[in-house]
Protein backbone atom coordinates (compact mmCIF):
# COMPACT_ATOMS: atom_id res chain seq x y z
CA UNK A 1 0.00 0.00 0.00
CA UNK A 2 1.03 3.33 -0.97
CA UNK A 3 0.17 6.61 1.09
CA UNK A 4 -1.97 8.77 -0.55
CA UNK A 5 -0.79 12.03 -0.20
CA UNK A 6 3.17 11.52 -0.99
CA UNK A 7 3.18 8.20 -2.33
CA UNK A 8 5.52 6.79 0.31
CA UNK A 9 5.40 3.20 0.88
CA UNK A 10 6.30 3.70 4.65
CA UNK A 11 3.18 2.68 6.17
CA UNK A 12 2.46 1.75 9.45
CA UNK A 13 -0.33 -0.12 10.09
CA UNK A 14 -2.23 -0.32 13.15
CA UNK A 15 -5.77 0.38 14.36
CA UNK A 16 -8.35 2.80 15.36
CA UNK A 17 -9.38 2.21 18.77
CA UNK A 18 -11.28 3.78 21.54
CA UNK A 19 -12.87 1.93 25.04
CA UNK A 20 -15.07 -0.43 22.26
CA UNK A 21 -12.68 -0.34 19.36
CA UNK A 22 -14.47 1.27 16.04
CA UNK A 23 -15.59 -0.66 12.91
CA UNK A 24 -17.40 0.20 9.51
CA UNK A 25 -21.06 -0.54 9.44
CA UNK A 26 -22.92 -0.33 6.20
CA UNK A 27 -25.70 2.29 6.69
CA UNK A 28 -28.24 -0.29 4.86
CA UNK A 29 -27.90 -2.39 7.31
CA UNK A 30 -30.99 -3.31 9.86
CA UNK A 31 -31.54 -0.84 12.73
CA UNK A 32 -30.73 -2.89 14.95
CA UNK A 33 -27.69 -4.66 13.36
CA UNK A 34 -26.17 -1.31 13.84
CA UNK A 35 -27.78 -0.63 17.36
CA UNK A 36 -25.80 -3.91 18.75
CA UNK A 37 -22.89 -3.50 15.51
CA UNK A 38 -23.64 -7.25 14.35
CA UNK A 39 -22.12 -7.38 11.17
CA UNK A 40 -19.50 -4.55 11.90
CA UNK A 41 -16.62 -5.37 9.48
CA UNK A 42 -13.09 -4.19 11.11
CA UNK A 43 -10.87 -1.44 9.93
CA UNK A 44 -7.42 -1.03 9.64
CA UNK A 45 -5.50 2.09 9.99
CA UNK A 46 -2.11 3.09 7.83
CA UNK A 47 -0.22 5.83 8.91
CA UNK A 48 2.29 7.53 6.84
CA UNK A 49 5.81 8.00 8.53
CA UNK A 50 6.78 10.40 6.27
CA UNK A 51 4.00 12.80 6.08
CA UNK A 52 2.04 11.67 8.79
CA UNK A 53 -1.16 10.87 6.49
CA UNK A 54 -3.87 8.15 7.74
CA UNK A 55 -5.26 6.20 5.52
CA UNK A 56 -8.18 3.47 6.38
CA UNK A 57 -9.45 -0.03 4.81
CA UNK A 58 -12.56 -2.10 5.45
CA UNK A 59 -12.18 -5.92 6.17
CA UNK A 60 -15.07 -6.47 3.56
CA UNK A 61 -16.27 -10.32 3.20
CA UNK A 62 -16.90 -12.23 0.01
CA UNK A 63 -20.61 -11.80 0.88
CA UNK A 64 -20.31 -8.22 1.25
CA UNK A 65 -18.11 -8.25 -2.57
CA UNK A 66 -20.94 -9.73 -3.87
CA UNK A 67 -23.83 -7.89 -2.78
CA UNK A 68 -22.68 -4.45 -3.42
CA UNK A 69 -20.64 -5.12 -6.55
CA UNK A 70 -23.94 -5.82 -8.55
CA UNK A 71 -24.19 -2.33 -8.72
CA UNK A 72 -21.44 0.17 -10.41
CA UNK A 73 -20.83 3.96 -9.09
CA UNK A 74 -23.24 5.29 -5.81
CA UNK A 75 -24.79 2.39 -4.25
CA UNK A 76 -28.55 2.56 -4.40
CA UNK A 77 -30.80 3.39 -1.68
CA UNK A 78 -32.91 0.15 -0.14
CA UNK A 79 -36.24 0.78 -1.77
CA UNK A 80 -34.40 1.29 -5.46
CA UNK A 81 -32.77 -2.01 -4.45
CA UNK A 82 -36.15 -3.68 -3.86
CA UNK A 83 -37.68 -2.28 -6.95
CA UNK A 84 -35.03 -3.75 -9.46
ZN1 LIG B 1 2.76 10.18 3.13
Amino acid sequence: MKCIACGSTALIKGELSNQYGVAFQPEDAPYLKRIFAIGSRKIHAYACIHCSNMQLTVDFTDADRAHYQQFEGEQPDVLHRLND
